[in-house]
């Protein structure tokens, strides 16, 4: 094999010593996060009672209410002990449903820590603070909700306190959402929210049931996380249809990468949490709060445990035969929730360092050569070009030397003078591969930072960007 099969009309770039090593600087941010602190919080939750969506909002001791009350001010401390780095918000909508008879206000509680650079690109972290028991509509008994989603809510507080001792280039924001078990309602308010504010949503890290590491039938697994994505894009898919009939794409929405992503992370951070990604959209016949998102053509993962166990949730507090069922705190496996935590909290940052993937495109047919190219997308101080076979999971590097650095050629004017990123004057970027038939790969762009964080991979495919699709307008017929 020829070694040099890539022809790049480019050169490296030239810098001075290479700057600290992001995953260094990723595996000191996370080291603060404290199974304590998550044992506390679930504590708390659990001490309302029930957070049944149905339940009192204005209880100041008891019910979904007094919980969300409580998640606002745990926010408040977060920011005051930052200097006010976060704007504490709600947003609401009233629904009526099959399981809300009556008109019902869905409240969302979350923190936003402004991006210095970016403000407008966004990777949210979010967990549903509502529990049921075994009826959907039983508002009343106890519904612990330590696993499900009490975890998925610890986490987000969790971030929010080691996040906010830190400062990133885009915008971080931390959810606890409402009315999950009632209909995805909480999911709905915040995707509505996360698209009228314009934001560029990077990332949806779904949090629900992360926090038990053995099931009801022994098996027993502390070392994987689960990570569900969709397949073809939820929003678009029809205009997509034909595109990915022909082109391929199946596997490449950004939900996809974004799955890809995490396992990579969690390999490179050694964590003790290996990533098993889960190409569905969720669990078999089942849903979360990320569909919403991916609805509006949000590019949104669950992450969840490796085993769940069905007697600990949605259940009645009871014991049967001596089995005990219900959803008590004494199931979670704090150790393990804190490696999931820890997860999490390194995509966001590593997600919120980096600027946003580009969106590029491959031509190729008909040829013996590729060409890939892509739009600068702003605060990228290069980018890197992947590619794998059809058939291929994960991104390919090592067998054909890895990475790419396609010199941001547009960076500089006819006179060679730097100019900054993103001023409008670039030509599209470019790399050209001889002797790459491209009927038999994939391939997929990122974005890297001046400090070495680098985006998710976006694909070039039918509906691989991660903004929403937006269907070209139609030819007008003769
Ligand atoms: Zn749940």
């Amino acid at each position: 094999m020829k070694r040099t099969i890539f022809a790049l009309s480019s050169v490296m770039l030239i810098g001075a010593a290479p700057p600290p090593s992001p995953d260094a600087r990723l595996r000191a941010i996370i080291a603060p996060a404290s199974p304590v602190r998550l044992r506390q919080t679930i504590e708390t939750l659990v001490s309302f009672g029930t957070r049944h969506t149905l339940s009192s909002q204005t209880d100041p001791k008891r019910g979904i209410g007094a919980a969300f009350n409580w998640a606002e001010a745990e926010f408040n401390r977060t920011s005051a002990a930052c200097g006010n780095c976060l704007a504490v918000a709600r947003t609401s909508d009233t629904f009526t449903g099959d399981r809300l008879p009556a008109p019902t206000r869905i409240t969302d509680v979350f923190a936003i820590q402004r991006g210095t650079e970016r403000p407008n690109d966004v990777v949210i972290i979010q967990g549903h603070i509502d529990s049921r028991v075994t009826d959907p509509m039983n508002a009343t008994s106890d519904a612990p909700g330590a696993n499900d989603d009490g975890s998925g809510v610890a986490a987000v507080l969790e971030a929010a306190r080691v996040l906010s001792k830190h400062k990133f280039s885009g915008t971080i924001v931390y959810a606890t959402l409402m009315g999950e078990e009632q209909g995805l309602y909480g999911g709905k308010v915040l995707a509505a929210y996360a698209k009228a504010q314009g934001w560029n949503v990077v990332a949806v890290l779904n949090n629900d049931i992360i926090g038990n590491s053995c099931s009801s039938d022994g098996v027993c697994d502390s070392t994987h996380a689960r990570v569900l994505s969709e397949g073809p894009r939820s929003q678009g898919q029809d205009d997509l249809a034909a595109a990915t009939h022909s082109l391929g794409g199946e596997n490449d929405s950004p939900s996809r990468n974004i799955s890809r992503y995490l396992d990579s992370l969690a390999d490179r951070l050694r964590i003790g949490l290996d990533v098993r990604q889960i190409w569905r959209t969720d669990r078999f016949g089942r849903g979360g709060d990320h569909i919403p998102f991916l609805e509006l053509g949000f590019p949104a993962a669950r992450i969840s445990v490796a085993v769940e166990n069905y007697d600990w949730q949605h259940q009645d507090l009871r014991t049967e035969n001596g089995k005990r069922y219900g959803d008590t705190i004494d199931h979670v496996d704090f150790a393990y929730l804190a490696k999931m935590t820890k997860l999490n909290i390194a995509a966001l940052a590593a997600i919120a360092s980096a600027p946003p993937p580009p969106e590029p495109k491959v031509e190729g047919a008909v040829s013996t050569d590729t060409t890939v190219t892509w739009a600068d997308v702003g605060g990228a101080t290069n980018y890197r070009m992947y590619m794998r076979r059809t058939d291929a999971a994960n991104w390919e590097r090592a067998s054909y030397n890895g990475h790419f650095f396609a010199t941001p050629l547009c960076m500089f004017d006819t006179n060679e003078r730097r100019k900054k990123p993103g001023d409008g004057t670039c030509l599209p970027f470019k790399a050209t591969l001889d002797h790459i038939r491209v009927d038999d790969w994939v391939f997929g762009v990122s974005s890297v930072s001046k400090d070495g964080f680098e985006s998710p991979v976006a694909s070039a495919v039918p509906g691989g960007a991660f903004k929403p699709y937006v269907a070209p307008p139609k030819d007008e017929k003769k």
